[in-house]
């Protein structure tokens, strides 16, 4: 009875979150704001329910672990939220206006079926960017610092270099008339499904759930130790599009991370796809200094 009523953990937030955006006082909702307070609001409940049912003692949060995952959601919400709006979105808004492009269409559609369309296009363009990360160098390396995780946890969604954080946040929304509420919804559903694929928690839900949403085992799969391995469950929400696309793979890990699971540091991640570069310049030291002395 226990295990039934955790299993709906999930599925009854994700729940509540769409009643929520539906249902919630409208100048609250027409808020800029209130996707940030909305998100970040789920995100600590999550994070607390690490405390509630923890998945393994190994993932359990430490304070070097907690500021990290800090310093990565503040990164999120300032730095490559406008990054994001300065060089996509805006720039994207003013080509459909430019080119006289609309969606009225859009706008008549069921609130459902608004938050369908804006999950799906999202995580169709994350999918494919998450696989093209795990099959070309360059790519990878900018994903890789995000595989280099040990232990994962609520916030370590957020953790990775910041060039890949601004990658995996474009997406094709701005060129669709929607409503807010149904963006900030669909936005919304996704940071908490996405949240709990990576949280130290066991509220293992129910079949149905999980055939469509990405869990924490198929997502810690996805991190595990061997490279070959990763090579799955690339949903970073919707397991779904792995299962049409062939790159589902069940099962879970408890030792996750890349390179002898060595932990990287902040420095080390913002300068990981830098480091060919690096040792390139590091490799002619040498001459310049044997040079300098003769
Ligand atoms: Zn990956
Ligand atoms: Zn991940």
């Amino acid at each position: 009875m226990q295990k039934l009523l955790l299993s709906y953990v999930q599925p009854v937030m994700v729940v509540a979150v769409l009643l929520f955006w539906a249902f919630g006082p409208a100048d609250w909702i027409a808020n800029p704001w209130s996707i940030v307070i909305a998100t970040l609001t789920t995100t600590a409940l999550i994070q607390a329910l690490e405390w509630v049912n923890e998945r393994h003692s190994s993932w359990r949060l430490t304070k070097r672990e907690f500021f990290t995952d800090v310093f990565y959601v503040v990164l999120s919400y300032t730095v490559i939220a406008w990054a994001t709006k300065t060089f996509a979105d805006e720039p994207m808004m003013a080509a459909k206006r430019a080119l006289g492009i609309a969606t009225p269409w859009a706008m008549h559609l069921p609130f459902v079926v608004q938050i369908a369309l804006v999950v799906v296009l999202i995580e169709f363009g994350q999918y494919w960017l998450h696989r093209l990360m795990h099959n070309q160098s360059f790519f990878w390396s900018t994903h890789a610092p995000h595989h280099h995780l040990t232990q994962l946890n609520a916030m370590k969604g957020a953790v990775g270099n910041p060039l890949e954080l601004f990658l995996i946040s474009l997406s094709v929304i701005a060129l669709l008339d929607l409503p807010q509420a149904a963006i900030f919804c669909a936005l919304n559903i996704l940071a908490v499904v996405s949240t709990f694929a990576h949280a130290n928690t066991r509220f293992d839900p129910p079949h149905w759930y999980a055939f469509v949403f990405t869990t924490i085992q198929n997502h810690s799969l996805h991190h595990s130790v061997a490279y070959d391995d990763t090579r799955c469950n690339y949903g970073n929400s919707l397991i779904l599009l792995d299962r049409i696309f062939g790159t589902y793979r069940s099962g879970e890990a408890e030792l996750v991370g890349q390179d002898k699971r060595r932990r990287l540091t902040i420095p080390e991640q913002f300068l990981f796809p830098a480091r060919p570069l690096i040792d390139r310049i590091k490799m002619r030291q040498p001459e310049t200094d044997t040079e300098a002395a003769a």
